[in-house]
């Protein structure tokens, strides 16, 4: 009998969630909380351009979570495109090969080459061993994710950076709260970008930032932001990627309970953890000296058939995983560079990542693991 077969359904139609389970749900902050920001923005008429709910994210980015120079606009795709202008790359940009598809294009769009480097299949994130073999007179810098808010290796990356004078971007989008000897991740790199898309850990329905140490790298930022503009005078080209009022508020609104956020879903993964360490599958490995954010908890399957009949068996049961990252950037239909990063590629055709949001409670991440290792056993 095949696997997932007619014999097995009864059984797992019974085991089946009311409700569907995804992947993820957006945190909403209670309801009056956001309207009585909604209040002040009405009396005050000022709905965008850098409003006062803007000015107060911001500066809550930089006095809460130590963030250098926080440019809040409207997304995180945006954000990479920005700084990559703001970064002035050129040629050849090394990349990683597992991410989602933005980073590579966003490389792409900007004019440059993508030059796809492997992963450490434990973090999931650039293999800093394989970047040198890659570096040409072409290269000018380096585009890395923190996959899954589990930082690259930023020491080696930016010893790397220092010898070939390159410039290091990082794509944070996952890594808000992640942090490094105590610090904010997104303090590293030339430039950081993060985003507060409502999938995200922490959200402003949709919107992203970039972080920038240097005050020349700032400036252009903020003004890349706003067309290039600062009062009525044009200093460079750039583009509005402003956000609203509307959005700050849901990140001001959100903010009062970032900690609320944070300790959910770190006992949340502990639990799945606990519940999957030394079993079948392939958990992500977290390096030591990391405050990590517990943003997704990937699970390694075997192999790609082993994982699809794992997802078979949970959307029966009404829960929906994600496969996420696939395909990697390697194989996107547009890049065509397949087999050249076999360890990401493999990732792509293996990596589930479980459902995990600020109320899943226990008693339903206990079944999910029931189903998930019933589906193996089976
Ligand atoms: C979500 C995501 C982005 C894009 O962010 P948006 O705010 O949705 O534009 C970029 N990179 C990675 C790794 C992401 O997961």
């Amino acid at each position: 009998m095949p696997q997932g077969s007619v014999q097995e359904m009864p059984e797992k139609v019974n085991d089946r969630f009311e409700e569907p389970v995804y992947v993820t749900r957006a945190f909403m902050p209670p309801f009056e909380e956001y309207m009585e920001l909604m209040r002040g923005v009405w009396d005050r008429g000022y709905v965008t351009n850098h409003g006062p709910l803007v000015q107060e994210f911001e500066r809550a980015l930089g006095e809460r979570f130590g963030l250098p120079g926080s440019v809040f606009i409207v997304n995180g795709t945006i954000a990479l495109h920005l700084a990559i202008r703001a970064l002035e790359l050129k040629g050849d940009v090394i990349t990683t090969a597992f991410s989602h598809p933005v980073t590579t294009t966003s490389i792409m769009w900007e004019g440059c080459t993508p030059v796809f480097v492997d992963v450490d299949p434990g973090t999931f994130c650039i293999d800093p061993a394989r970047i040198e073999e890659r570096i040409t007179p072409r290269t000018t810098g380096i585009v890395a994710t923190h996959v899954y808010g589990i930082p690259c290796d930023v020491e080696a990356i930016a010893d790397i950076a220092r010898r070939y004078g390159l410039k290091v971007l990082y794509d944070g989008a996952h890594a808000f709260g992640t942090t490094l000897n105590g610090r904010s991740i997104l303090e590293h790199g030339d430039v950081s970008t993060t985003s507060y898309h409502a999938t995200k850990i922490f959200h402003t329905v949709e919107g992203g930032s970039m972080h920038a140490g240097d005050p020349d790298l700032q400036r252009r930022l903020v003004l890349m932001r706003t067309m290039g503009q600062w009062g009525e005078e044009f200093f460079i080209p750039g583009m509005n990627a402003k956000n609203s009022e509307m959005h700050a508020a849901m990140g001001v609104a959100n903010l009062k309970y970032y900690d609320a956020i944070m300790a959910a879903r770190r006992s949340q993964w502990e639990y799945y953890h606990e519940l999957l360490q030394g079993g079948p599958l392939g958990l992500a490995r977290v390096p030591e000296g990391i405050g990590y954010n517990h943003a997704y908890f990937p699970v390694v399957f075997p192999s790609s058939e082993v994982l699809e009949h794992a997802r078979r068996v949970l959307n029966a049961g009404n829960v929906f995983p994600r496969r996420y990252f696939r395909p990697a950037c390697t194989q996107l239909p547009y890049v065509s560079r397949q087999g050249e990063c076999p360890i990401a590629e493999g990732m792509a055709d293996t990596v589930m990542c479980l459902p995990l949001f600020h109320d899943l409670d226990r008693s339903t991440a206990e079944r999910i693991v029931e189903m998930l290792l019933g589906a193996l056993k089976g």
